[in-house]
């Protein structure tokens, strides 16, 4: 997952970068409002955090320029108490949440989350991950790169769309065998294994760039990298 950070205060982007390289986070940090424009109409990440009052460019006027130019990347804003009042005026110009100062490491990393599976999104039964999107309505996985799709087995499809839910987190195999088979029978781990590789395999045949990570003694974590 890569994060842009935008935050002026020197000490308070220190301390989320520390904590979000901490949760495997991939961040990049700019303290100028411009920067920060230029950074997220690049398209490369995967959420932004925005401070409000910045240097140059404040940040709703980067939400709002950046969603002029088609940037869907989500959007969190993080205000002042003071400038409560501004969060209506963020949400409106395209932010998608907010978060007041001061706040809890643990509120971040669960409003982070939620934006996350949030920028999978669904639109009209429509999944979709990086290069990948999958089609509930005739399951289907289709790459949306290569434009090629193949018709998904009843569980290959659950398992692709408990991995786009949770992305930016391993999930293991048992969590995988009770969410997709309902069971907590040890002999039904290997079920698990058997269809990540038809899974894998569909991904791999659509020339999808995402794929499904096997985090060796933990479990697997659907992952996308753009520039390879
Ligand atoms: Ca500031």
């Amino acid at each position: 997952m890569k994060v842009l950070l935008v935050e002026d205060e020197k000490r308070m982007a220190q301390a989320l970068c520390g904590i979000l390289s901490i949760e495997k986070y991939e961040v990049d940090y700019y303290a100028d409002g411009a920067d920060g424009l230029c950074a997220i109409e690049s398209g490369i990440y995967d959420i932004a955090i925005l401070d409000v009052m910045l240097p140059g460019i404040d940040g709703f006027e980067i939400v709002r320029k950046a969603r002029k130019k088609g940037v869907r990347t989500p959007i969190l804003m993080l205000t002042a108490k003071a400038e409560l009042d501004d969060k209506v005026n963020g949400l409106d110009g395209g932010a998608d949440d907010y978060l007041t100062k001061p706040f809890m490491t643990k509120e971040l990393l669960a409003r982070l989350r939620a934006l996350c599976r949030r920028g999978s999104n669904m639109l009209d039964g429509v999944l979709t991950f990086g290069d990948i999107s999958l089609d509930a309505n005739r399951s289907t996985l289709f790459c949306t790169v290569t434009g090629q799709s193949v018709l998904l087995s009843e569980k290959e499809y659950r398992i692709l769309e408990y991995l786009i839910g949770n992305c930016g987190q391993i999930l293991t195999r048992e969590q995988l065998a009770v969410k997709i088979w309902g069971l907590e029978n040890e002999a039904e781990y290997n079920n698990v294994e058997v269809y990540m590789s038809f899974t894998r395999k569909k991904m791999k045949f659509v020339g999808a760039k995402a794929e499904i990570k096997a985090i060796r003694g933990v479990g697997y974590e659907l992952r996308y990298d753009d520039v390879q």
